[in-house]
């Protein structure tokens, strides 16, 4: 895709996300790799009224370089982006069943939401690393973004929301909300006795569809 395309397809997702209620206010941020540097959601944007135009680009080493001023959250998606060079797109978000699990899981825990459904595997893999909490914007938490998405494409921020990387902008948003529907299911069935996928079943899933 065109890079003027992609801000386009980043409008048209920013606006369902937020439609949705996966994001409210001026939360949630997004990020595009492209050849010769990144679109970044701007900062203090509401994903439900970007404009394709004020996207802010980064250049190759992440400097500022065109459209607006980029979300504070950037060096998340740096994190995971110079982590993951198979990834296309970043996005985070503080989506409510997602971020409730963060708020339940102990830091340093893997699998905070079991496998229940095939989509979920699908989506977002065997692990769901949870990053203990910082302050919004410590850039402290660069390092353990990083380290953490070497090992899974998504990962839960402690008491503050998911991040969720894809192959390409429209992945990394159906990982984002399959994520999302999963922490709800999750939820949904706390305390229930609720059969999960078995270990077998999910290698089937990695081998046959990762
Ligand atoms: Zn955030």
């Amino acid at each position: 895709m065109t890079e003027t395309e992609l801000r386009e397809l980043l409008v048209e997702l920013g606006a369902s996300l937020f439609a949705r209620g996966y994001s409210v206010g001026s939360a949630g941020n997004i990020s595009v790799r492209l050849p010769d540097g990144y679109l970044m959601t701007p900062t203090n944007s509401s994903l439900g009224r970007l404009q394709a135009d004020r996207i802010s680009k980064l250049d190759l080493d992440w400097r500022h370089i065109g459209g607006d001023k980029p979300s504070k959250e950037v060096f998340m998606h740096r994190a995971v982006l110079t982590a993951r060079p198979e990834a296309g797109a970043v996005v985070h978000l503080h989506s409510t069943y997602a971020t409730a699990i963060g708020c339940l899981a102990a830091p340093g825990e893997t699998a905070p939401i079991p496998p229940l459904t095939p989509y979920f595997v699908m989506r977002v893999g065997r692990s769901l690393p949870v990053i203990r909490y910082y302050r919004p914007g410590d850039a402290a938490m660069e390092g353990d973004i990083h380290a953490a998405a070497k090992g899974a494409s998504a990962m839960l921020l402690a008491n503050h929301g998911p991040v969720v990387s894809g192959k390409s902008l429209v992945d990394a948003v159906y990982a984002a909300e399959e994520l999302e529907e999963s922490a709800k299911l999750a939820l949904m069935l706390r305390g229930q006795p609720a059969r999960p996928l078995t270990g077998t079943e999910v290698d089937d899933l990695l081998q046959t569809f990762g």
